[in-house]
């Protein structure tokens, strides 16, 4: 955003200003880490704002404790999200906190054309501390709409409730739709009659760059006639960017994000343009985030959308910062990989490992199943690694047991698909 949007958007500069002068109150490591550095004035504006320091994952994680801005008997809520270390972050939620969250949840289901008139049916979890479930069914509720809490997995389970209770929307990780397709593919479940309209899509991205669907979002798009919504969110914004009903990238909440999309050279990314995801969190009270730096790059488009908003809107995240991968002269993220091995049906699980080479050049190889070797598709992989990503990495063939026992590691919460070492 520059200057003149943001003296155009003058609510969101004093909601800015709040955010900073409360943290730095009330939040012990923002009060070190602020000091000298603001003198909040009603002129201060976005220059200044652009000089205070960020925030980095590695901070919250290393000072965790020192992030909360109120009396621990004021927590309604504690929940966590992955660290870098794999040690969970905590973010601390008051009673208002869990407000800012309905409403957030609320506007981004508004904004894809929900109303009081749905049923959604939820397919997250909603207990072990995670956000995400919590928030939407906040935000159902803020709707006014109904909810059937069915948690994730189970296909039949899912399709039992959706033919019994007729939900408009469900709420879901797209690659599980892919699961309840094959399962009622498998079971003969009338799914295209079925009460579904479409589907709130959360965790994954679903489209391109260009904002066409990837290999996942048509996986389900060719087989199933529902309308597919992105949405881009983080437990440490505690608010979503979500897609408009003409789905030209997701929209930011103004009222709940402040943001900025930086190049590498740390300039705005002008419209069109890819850079990093800083949020400051406005009207936050337990864990206040002050241009925190969410590592994930995307696109920004700042032209006005034909749906008439003209919030800045976000495509889908190409990758994350620090997964950026260098490799004999082409850089690409891990997402561009998982694209390719992900359109052969005949790979049912795979492992990228990077490692760096004695030039300290990151070097890639994919374990595949040893079946895949003697085939004529490898061939085709080959090829399409060639093509998509401009480089062929190393491939390694192991034994499907060892190759899913390195994938799925017990005490993560997500299949392992690539490795940093
Ligand atoms: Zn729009």
């Amino acid at each position: 955003m520059n200057k003149s949007t943001m003296v155009e958007n003058s609510e969101q500069m004093i909601a800015l200003r709040k955010l900073i002068r409360y943290a730095s109150e009330h939040s012990p490591y923002y009060r070190e880490t602020l000091k000298g550095h603001i003198e909040l004035t009603n002129d201060f504006g976005i220059d200044d704002y652009k000089k205070l320091p960020f925030t980095s994952k590695e901070d919250l994680a290393a000072n965790n404790e020192s992030f909360l801005a109120v009396p621990k008997n004021k927590i309604a809520e504690y929940v966590t999200t992955s660290g870098t270390t794999g040690d969970p972050i905590s973010l601390y939620l008051t009673k208002n906190d869990l407000v800012r969250l309905a409403k957030n949840e609320r506007d981004s289901l508004a904004l894809m054309g929900s109303t009081s008139e749905d049923l959604f049916q939820l397919l997250t979890t909603i207990d072990k501390q995670f956000m995400a479930g919590l928030a939407y069914f906040l935000g159902v509720q803020e709707l006014d709409a109904g909810m059937i809490r069915i948690g994730p997995g189970v296909p039949q389970l899912q399709w039992a409730s959706i033919l019994k209770y007729k939900p408009t929307k469900l709420i879901a990780v797209p690659s599980f739709i892919v699961t309840l397709i094959a399962y009622a593919k498998e079971n003969n479940i009338d799914f295209q009659n079925s009460s579904v309209e479409a589907i709130v899509c959360i965790g994954e991205p679903i489209r391109n760059d260009d904002l066409s669907y990837n290999t996942l979002g048509k996986r389900i798009a060719d087989n199933w006639d529902v309308k597919l919504f992105s949405t881009y969110a983080s437990t440490e914004m505690g608010a979503a960017f979500s897609e408009c009903e003409v789905q030209q990238g997701c929209h930011l909440n103004e009222d709940l994000l402040f943001l900025e999309v930086l190049k590498e050279d740390g300039n705005e990314a002008l419209d069109g343009e890819s850079g990093e995801i800083v949020v400051s969190t406005l009207d936050v009270e337990g864990t206040p985030l002050v241009r925190y730096r969410t590592g994930d790059i995307a696109k920004v488009y700042r032209q006005k959308c034909s749906c008439g908003r003209d919030t800045p809107r976000l495509g889908p995240i190409i990758g994350r910062k620090k997964q950026m991968i260098k490799y004999r002269g082409t850089t690409l993220y891990p997402k561009a990989i998982f694209e390719v091995m992900e359109s052969f049906s005949e790979i049912s699980c795979y492992k990228v490992l990077i490692n760096k080479d004695e030039l300290n050049n990151d070097e890639i190889t994919i374990l595949l199943e040893e079946k895949i070797e003697s085939l004529e598709v490898f061939g085709k992989i080959k090829e399409l690694c060639q093509a998509r990503l401009r480089v062929i990495p190393k491939f390694q063939f192991i034994e499907a047991n060892v190759l899913r026992s390195k994938v799925y590691v017990k005490h993560l919460r997500k299949p392992e698909k690539i490795k940093f070492s």
